[in-house]
């Protein structure tokens, strides 16, 4: 029988190689995690998971939760991961817009997810520890040779909810071939080898750390170490026998505020990646600073897997994702006409490819509009190509800011703040105004001590910004709101000053 995407995890594993290593010394090998997701697949069948049936999983990280997604691989199921933090009124619309045949839950972090489930005619069963009667403890019963079930190329692994930065979250659903081939791409362009060792501090109900963390990990037949999140003086620790982080841009914020960030304790690592949401050039430039590494910047997203990457050798330029991945074909397009525009020029980013998803969960409407005829998927995404070849992202479709007629890149505002002396970060949004439609409305993190004030930022403004540019208030604020993710919820932003103009 096969399984497209199990099949090639198994081919390459050596059975006493070393897989994960996690929290007080517990530890899996290759030969571990075959035998083990195999049993908790056993398991899974014989509660009735047929080829094709959802299993929605709400756990804390650990190396069974990995395991029990390779186990809804093995036993044919769609793996749908749900994010601990999601409140009960999402629960209970991804429960009912998935219908999972089975739910698996935490009790250590129970969030009402159950009775939800139940309410819903969904089975549900615990992830717990071993002596709780949970999934755990049948697994350790059941057999270990397990013939997995059949999955091609073209069947669901996996439906993920997108992150819900511009709305509501949509159900992606992924393939076996979109994640095999994306990993395998990942796998060869950032060299991975069975010698690589992975510091993993991402969450794995999301596209980064459950495809491309442990996939890549996975299909190299390389070691990890998994972190139920990130933590700085624990990173810099590994950082003496790992070789490899990928995290989001805030793990790097974090790492360059930290004393411990110097050349010494980072000649072991051979690479550091950096996705998900934008790395500042300035977390870019004084990572290298202290380190000598250039953080490898890539771009990717629930629907695509990865699309673009720097180049593993060749220059790594801050405020870019690189170049598209081998296989994946993007394009950029006028967003109202849908024509190419010249390389230079702003406009939608479009892909396509093996890594490209089958379309949105029980919303054949919804796919049909985000895909071309000639199957290019319309990210949302607004970037431009520049003389080179390097892909930037300029900023989300739905953010754009229409103020007086015109429309307004907030990324390019938000440049021109980060730049002043003084400034940590800002977020640029479009506000309710009476006279202008939107209001251009800048939210900015001061860096600690610092003294700058509305007038400073609106003046550092004035010959770097056409006037239609410019925002009209400049808010300060201690932190700007981020999902698990790291995304700047601008949403919330927006909510928060709906009224600036209005008074
Ligand atoms: P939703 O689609 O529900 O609004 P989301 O788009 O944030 O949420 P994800 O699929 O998790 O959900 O995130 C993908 C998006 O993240 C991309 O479309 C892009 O906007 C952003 N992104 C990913 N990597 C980068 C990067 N390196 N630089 C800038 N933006 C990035
Ligand atoms: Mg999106």
């Amino acid at each position: 029988m096969a399984n497209h995407l199990f099949d090639a995890i198994r081919a390459g594993a050596t059975p006493e190689a070393a897989f994960i290593e996690a929290a007080e010394g517990r530890s899996w090998t290759y030969g571990d995690m075959i035998r083990f997701s195999g049993q908790l697949a056993a398991t899974l069948s014989a509660l009735g998971v047929q080829s094709g049936d959802r299993v929605a999983v709400q756990v804390e990280k650990s190396p069974e939760a990995l395991m029990l997604y390779l186990a809804c691989l093995r036993a044919g199921a769609v793996y749908l991961p749900l994010n601990p933090a999601y409140t009960l009124a999402e629960l209970d619309y991804f429960i009912g817009d998935a219908e999972p045949r089975l739910v698996v839950v935490d009790p250590k972090s129970e969030t009402g997810v159950a009775a939800i489930a139940q309410a819903r005619g969904s089975a549900v069963e615990t992830l717990d520890a071993p002596g709780s009667g949970s999934l755990l403890d049948r697994a350790g019963g059941a057999a270990a040779d397990f013939a997995d079930v059949e999955r091609g190329p073209d069947d669901l692994a996996a439906i993920l909810y997108t992150s819900g930065t511009t709305g509501r979250s949509k159900g992606a659903m992924l393939t076996h071939d979109n994640l095999l081939s994306n990993a395998l791409t990942l796998r060869d362009h950032w060299r991975f080898t069975s010698a690589d060792r992975l510091i993993h501090a991402l969450p794995i109900f999301h596209t980064h750390g459950l495809f491309v963390a442990s996939n890549v990990t996975l299909l190299s037949g390389a070691s990890m170490y998994l972190l139920p999140k990130f933590d700085a003086d624990e990173a810099l620790r590994l950082m003496q026998s790992a070789t490899v982080m990928m995290g989001v841009p805030t793990f790097y914020v974090r790492l360059v505020q930290h004393a411990g960030l110097t050349r010494e304790a980072t000649a072991r690592m051979r690479l550091f990646v950096s996705g998900s949401a934008p790395l500042l050039a300035e977390t870019h430039r004084s990572f290298a600073e202290k380190t000598g590494h250039a953080i490898l910047e890539r771009y990717g997203m629930t629907e695509t897997n990865m699309n673009t990457s720097n180049p593993y050798d060749g220059d790594r330029i801050a405020g870019t994702v690189g170049f598209p991945l081998p296989g994946v074909s993007l394009r950029v397009t006028d967003p109202e006409t849908g024509a190419p525009v010249p390389d230079g020029e702003t406009g939608m980013i479009e892909v396509k490819g093996p890594n490209v998803f089958k379309g949105y969960w029980r919303m054949p409407e919804k796919t049909a509009a985000e895909f071309r005829t000639d199957g290019f998927f319309i990210t949302g995404d607004l970037g431009k190509v520049d003389e080179r070849g390097y892909v930037h992202i300029v900023g989300r479709g739905k953010d754009l800011v229409i103020s007086g007629g015109y429309n307004i890149y907030p990324k390019e505002v938000e440049t021109e703040i980060d730049g002043m002396p003084g400034v940590v970060e800002s977020a640029v949004i479009g506000v309710p105004h009476p006279d202008f439609g939107e209001g251009v409305t800048a939210v900015v993190v001061r860096a600690k001590g610092s003294a700058l004030d509305e007038k400073a930022v609106l003046d550092g403004l004035k010959d770097r910004l056409a006037r239609y540019k410019q925002p009209k208030r400049v808010l300060f604020v201690d932190d700007l709101p981020r999902n698990t993710m790291g995304k700047v919820q601008k949403n919330v932003l927006r909510e928060a000053y709906a009224d600036l103009y209005r008074a």
